[in-house]
């Protein structure tokens, strides 16, 4: 898979793909991560690429021209699944989006800043739009690397232990049974002792008890 995000804020995302399982997972060469500056994109003396909001009010635009010139550019590359507008009044990012895009090949991820971007950016550029939740961020760039972490961590290979992202929250419309690790007892307070029984069966049935009992408490709507 290769993930193409635009940005006018680049520094933003430098620390999230470079650690841990995002790391890995381009080490491996299993995704290929480029972050594009806006900036060279644009044609005006200063790189500027927003301006002032037609029409008056506060806060910036980021303009058409730089991000029609970066996503021509990339175009001409490639050809990409889907060109994916960062937005709070998007689709709310789920399980099942991260899974459906982790089957795709090429992505752009665009992120918006200040007033977000010029409106014909919308309906003429980009063919879907992400939110990762109702609340507004400063800047698309901490959305897409959400976005990026829960697709890539998806990718076959990229964990360890294939069956990870498996058994995680939300994938088999279940929340994930409690983990815990050694020690057994720590200031008095106890692992359940089915964890420590070393008979698989229990375990199993337990974690399933657990998991059932969670989603019924935490998201009752996961198992209508
Ligand atoms: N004026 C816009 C908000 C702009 S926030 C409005 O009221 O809807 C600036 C940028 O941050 C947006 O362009 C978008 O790319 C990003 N952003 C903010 N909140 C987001 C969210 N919940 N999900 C995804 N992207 C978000």
């Amino acid at each position: 898979m290769r993930l193409d995000i635009i940005t006018c804020l680049p520094r933003l995302l430098e620390s999230p793909f470079s650690d841990s399982i995002l790391k890995r997972a381009q080490d491996k060469g299993l995704v290929t991560v480029k972050i594009h500056d806006l900036r060279p994109y644009s044609t005006n003396k200063h790189r500027t690429t927003d301006d002032y909001a037609f029409g008056g009010g506060a806060g910036m635009v980021m303009m058409i021209e730089p991000i029609d010139r970066c996503i021509s550019a990339l175009k001409a590359e490639r050809t990409y699944d889907d060109i994916i507008y960062m937005s709070p009044d998007g689709e709310l990012l789920s399980q099942s989006i991260a899974n459906q895009l982790s089957l795709k090949q090429n992505l752009i991820l665009l992120c918006g800043h200040y007033k977000g971007v010029d409106e014909r950016v919308r309906q003429h550029l980009i063919t879907r739009e992400i939110s990762i939740g109702d609340y507004v961020l400063s800047g698309g760039e901490l959305a897409a690397a959400v976005v990026a972490d829960s697709v890539i961590r998806l990718l076959p290979g990229v964990l360890n232990d294939e069956t990870s992202a498996l058994s995680d929250s939300f994938q088999d419309g279940m929340i994930a049974p409690p983990v815990y690790t050694r020690p057994a007892e720590y200031n008095g307070w106890k692992v359940p002792d089915v964890l420590l029984s070393g008979h698989q069966a229990k375990i199993e049935d337990w974690k399933q008890e657990q998991s059932l009992k969670r989603t019924k408490e935490r998201r009752p709507g996961l198992t209508s």
